[in-house]
């Protein structure tokens, strides 16, 4: 993984309540399970940020005839040996907040049979409908909606089922009146489940919680099918998209072999990553265009797109063309931006814009072709998670627990190099992940279609 992003070894220090408001003195419940050298040491369990040896060297610098070696490293996640919080009384809260991705509820449900199982927490509850599960009156101190409770029991067999069981939402991300809310309800811990927005919108919380000095930890767990969130290599939900794009690029793979001249054309969500769509692409191997929001696409010209498809569709007979949704918006004429309840722009279908181009391109040569356009979106997020899914879902859910537990705060579950992580919400909230087109993943891509590099 390269990094556009200057990084600095100061920008991957956590915080944890024990600066503020004493030791983490209770030892870990764990430790009847757990071998000593199994627990995880703050200041010497940890890795490098950027493991390319560029990034080393750019780490070290000469200092008085020796070498001095300062790189930027993650904490690691995991238990430790003594934990801050005593678990009798404390009150824990969990809300989901964005889009759906497959394993919402499976992180949901490692949350709370983690904590009241292991750690004996007995208070947990479910704030729905994201951000908005928040509102309530000040005056009144009644909520909008009914905060659930929830223990081992209640969550059983909800990984059988898509969606969040807790619902989810958009907009409504105050942070004044969301810790006023925490506060009422004396909560004390709060996981956030959600993407680039919701771990921004983390960050925002734990400022004002910072700003209030009050013991309350947050801590984020990354949710994007898109896989747009920084410093973490994967997430839930991105395995289980990839499997059923591929199964709509093999049904318009299918429909385009089957006619004379067919395109077969596939919308895959990805507002700024092309990630999902290059995967899948990769992952069926007969795709002949990917076109990612990285990569601006050239429509007309010798070395444009529509020459290329045109060309291709008499050489090969049929093409199939992925496009993630995020690609190519400039090709429409501006217009006035909307956004959703999050502040997200809403993108222009470039799906549907492509079909009517390239239908017309064919129409103006008198080439005969059969488009067929599948957009399978919603279908992507909202179905159950594959067993890798389900893995990956456990461990960040386990990961999550004991980083509250030992009193860590302000920072979301990060995947790097293959070892979960610590990384402070303020290193989240510095930029979104894209697609690197120099990476192995665009070169797989580039090698699977033989598509330029650029569209020129
Ligand atoms: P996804 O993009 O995968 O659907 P997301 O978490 O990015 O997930 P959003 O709808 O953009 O989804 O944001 C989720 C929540 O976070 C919303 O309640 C939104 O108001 C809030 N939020 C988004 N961006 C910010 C921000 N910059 N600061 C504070 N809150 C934010
Ligand atoms: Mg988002």
């Amino acid at each position: 993984m390269s990094y556009t992003i200057e990084i600095k070894p100061e920008t991957f220090m956590v915080e944890s309540l024990t600066q503020s408001f004493g030791q983490a003195h209770i030892p870990s419940p764990l430790r009847v399970s757990f071998q000593t050298e199994n627990f995880i040491e703050d200041g010497k369990d940890r890795i490098l940020v950027d493991i390319s040896l560029e990034g080393l060297l750019k780490a070290s610098r000469p200092d008085n005839g020796k070498i001095l070696f300062q790189p930027s490293t993650f904490e690691l996640a995991g238990p430790r040996e003594k934990i801050f919080w005593n678990p009798d009384n404390l009150k824990v809260a969990i809300v989901t907040c964005g889009g759906l991705a497959p394993g919402l509820n499976n992180v949901v449900q490692n949350l709370v049979t983690f904590l009241s199982d292991r750690y004996r927490v007995k208070n947990i509850y479910g704030v729905p409908f994201g951000y908005q599960g928040f509102t309530h009156d000040p005056l009144t101190k009644r909520f909008a909606f009914g905060w659930r409770r929830l223990d081992s029991l209640s969550v059983q067999n909800i990984d059988f089922e898509g969606g969040s069981v807790l619902g989810t939402g958009r907009g409504h991300s105050n942070p004044i009146s969301i810790v006023d809310a925490l506060m009422l309800r004396d909560i004390n811990i709060l996981f956030t489940i959600g993407g680039d927005g919701t771990l921004a919108g983390a960050n925002a919380i734990h400022e004002e919680i910072k700003r209030r000095k009050v013991p309350i930890a947050l801590i984020g767990i990354p949710k994007t099918i898109d896989n747009d969130v920084l410093w973490v290599s994967k997430t839930f939900g991105f395995e289980s998209a990839v499997g059923k794009a591929v199964e709509a690029l093999r049904c318009a793979q299918t429909e385009a072999r089957s006619a004379f001249h067919g395109i077969g054309l596939v919308k895959i969500m990805g507002r700024n990553s092309g990630a999902l769509t290059a995967t899948a692409a990769v992952a069926m191997n007969d795709i002949d265009f990917v076109l990612v929001p990285e990569v601006p696409i050239r429509l007309d010209g010798q070395n444009g797109l529509l020459n290329a498809i045109v060309r291709k569709v008499i050489d090969k007979g049929y093409i199939t063309i992925a496009v993630a949704e995020g690609a190519g918006q400039d090709l429409f004429p501006p217009s006035e931006i909307e956004k959703d309840a999050s502040g997200n722009v809403k993108l222009k279908d470039i799906g549907k814009f492509l079909q009517k181009v390239i239908t017309d391109e064919f129409k103006s040569r008198n080439i005969e072709t059969t488009l067929k356009y599948i957009d399978p979106s919603y279908m992507l997020r909202s179905q159950t998670t594959s067993a890798d899914d389900s893995v990956f879902c456990a461990k960040l859910g386990q990961n999550a627990v004991h980083a509250a537990m030992a009193g860590k705060t302000g920072c979301m579950i990060g995947y790097a190099h293959e070892r979960f992580t610590h990384v402070p919400l303020a290193a989240v909230a510095l930029g979104k992940k894209h697609l690197d087109v120099n990476e192995p993943l665009w070169l797989s891509v580039l090698a699977a279609t033989g598509q330029p590099f650029q569209w020129k």
